[in-house]
C-alpha cells in the first residue's frame, strides 16, 4: 500500500483535488482517493499534479524505425509519396525500434494505445508490453474495390490472427477505402468495440469528395490507380463516409484538422458514440496546421490525444502533444487537456473500467506532472514521471 499526495490531483472522474492524495495497494489498484489523508497514513509527498496514466490513441508502432525519415511542412500528399518510395529495412532494425518505442511510451507515462497495424512486426512486444494495447488492424485498397479489395482484406485477416486482443478491422482514410471493402471490414468485426478512421487530414481530401478535383487526382494518376468509377459527392469527406461506418460501434475520427462545426454536428447526430482523435505534433509535422479545438469544445466533441507514428513526430509522448495544444491555443486548459489525455481516451477505447481515472478499484498508473507555470500551464520544462 502506497499513499501519493501533490498540490493536485486530478481523478479525471471527479473536480481536480487541491492537495489530494491517492492510495495504490501493492497490485497497482486504487484503494482510496480524497482530500484529507486519513489519520496516522504516512504518503509520499510531491510538488506538481498527480494523473492516471496517459491513453494515446492514435499511434502506428510498427513504423518507429522511420523517425526522421520523412520531410517535414511538405502536405499530406508528398508526405504519403514520401513514405511509399522508401527503400525496405532491415526486420532487426524494424524490431528494435518498437521495442524502444514501446519503453519509451511507457516512462513517457502511457498506459494505453490504441495502435494502427497494417503488419504483425508489433504483436510481440505488444503480447509482454505493460501498456495495454488495443490494435487497429488497418486495410486500404486505393478505392479499387473488386480484386484488390479481397486481397488487402486477406493480408489484413491474417495480421488481424497474429495480434493480441483487443482488436478490430478498421478502414484507412476516406479516399483510400472502396465501399466494398468498407461492406468487408464491418461484417468481420465483433459487434461493439472501437474502429478508426484517419479523417480530414487535408483541404485536398475534402476536395476530392465534393467537387472529384484537387491533389488526390494527380496521387491516383501517379500510382497508376483508375478511379473512373468514383463520383463526387457534393459532400464533404466526413459526410460522405458516414453511411460506410456502423454506429453500433465506437468510432474515433482521427486528426479532424479540416472538420467543421457542422461535419461535427452531423457525426454526433449520426452516432452517440463518437471520439475524436487530434495528433497536433504529426499536423504540424506534415501539414503546419492544426484542428480549431475551440469548435470541437462548442459542440461537446469528446476528444482524446493521439501522438500518430515517429514518421510523423519527434517524439511519442501525450505529454509533448497537451504543451503543443496549449501553446498554439492558450484558452485550452490543463484540467481539459488531462481529460483529453487520460479518460476520454479510455472510454474511446472501451478501457475504461479499468484504465482513464483515479478511481477506486481501477489499474490506471500514475503519473506526476511536475513544472507547471504560475497560472498551471504547461511549460516547455513540464515533465511526466511514472510512479505507478
Ligand atoms: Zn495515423
Amino acid at each position: 500500500m502506497t499513499t501519493y499526495t501533490a498540490d493536485l490531483v486530478f481523478p479525471a472522474d471527479q473536480a481536480p483535488i487541491p492537495n489530494g492524495y491517492v492510495t495504490f495497494d501493492d497490485s497497482g489498484k486504487v484503494s482510496d482517493v480524497g482530500s484529507v489523508l486519513p489519520k496516522g497514513v504516512k504518503a509520499q509527498a510531491y510538488k506538481g499534479a498527480l494523473v492516471a496514466g496517459f491513453v494515446n490513441t492514435h499511434c502506428h508502432l510498427e513504423l518507429s524505425h522511420m523517425i526522421g525519415r520523412v520531410d517535414t511542412g511538405t502536405g499530406l500528399l508528398p508526405f504519403l509519396k514520401g513514405v511509399v518510395s522508401l527503400r525496405q529495412v532491415d526486420p532487426a532494425d524494424i524490431a528494435k525500434a518498437i521495442e524502444d518505442a514501446d519503453k519509451y511510451m511507457w516512462e513517457a507515462g502511457i498506459q494505453a494505445v490504441g495502435d494502427i497495424s497494417n503488419t504483425a512486426d508489433t504483436a510481440k512486444v505488444k503480447t509482454s508490453s505493460k501498456i495495454t494495447y488495443f490494435t487497429f488492424v488497418e486495410a486500404f485498397d486505393f478505392l479499387q474495390g473488386g480484386a484488390m479489395a479481397k486481397e488487402v482484406f486477406a493480408k489484413a485477416e491474417a495480421t488481424y490472427k497474429a495480434q493480441p486482443e483487443p482488436k478490430r478491422y478498421v478502414p484507412h482514410a476516406p479516399y483510400t477505402v472502396s465501399p466494398a471493402l468498407y461492406a468487408m471490414i464491418n461484417d468481420a468485426n465483433p459487434s461493439g468495440g472501437t474502429v478508426s478512421i484517419h479523417n480530414q487530414e487535408t483541404p485536398a481530401e475534402n476536395e476530392f469528395f465534393e467537387s472529384k478535383s484537387g491533389g488526390f487526382i494527380d496521387f491516383y494518376r501517379d500510382f497508376g490507380f483508375n478511379i473512373e468509377h468514383v463520383s463526387a459527392s457534393a459532400k464533404t469527406s466526413l459526410a460522405t463516409t458516414l453511411p460506410h461506418l456502423n454506429p453500433a460501434n465506437r468510432v474515433l475520427f482521427v486528426h479532424n484538422t479540416l472538420t467543421t462545426k457542422e461535419d461535427m454536428q452531423l457525426a454526433q447526430s449520426w452516432s452517440d458514440k463518437v471520439y475524436w482523435a487530434t495528433c497536433p505534433n504529426a499536423n504540424l509535422y506534415i501539414e503546419n496546421r492544426l484542428p480549431r479545438y475551440a469548435d470541437f469544445m462548442e459542440q461537446g466533441a469528446r476528444m482524446t490525444i493521439g501522438t500518430d507514428s515517429l514518421t510523423s513526430n519527434w517524439q511519442l509522448c501525450v505529454l509533448e502533444e497537451m504543451k503543443t495544444i496549449q501553446r498554439m491555443q492558450r484558452y485550452v486548459d490543463t484540467p481539459t487537456l488531462i481529460q483529453w489525455a487520460t479518460l476520454n481516451g479510455a472510454e474511446a477505447l472501451g478501457l475504461a473500467d479499468e484504465l482513464g481515472s483515479l478511481t477506486v478499484g481501477k489499474r490506471p498508473g500514475l503519473v506526476l506532472l511536475e513544472d507547471f507555470d504560475e497560472a498551471g500551464r504547461f511549460t516547455p520544462s513540464t515533465k511526466a514521471k511514472r510512479l505507478v
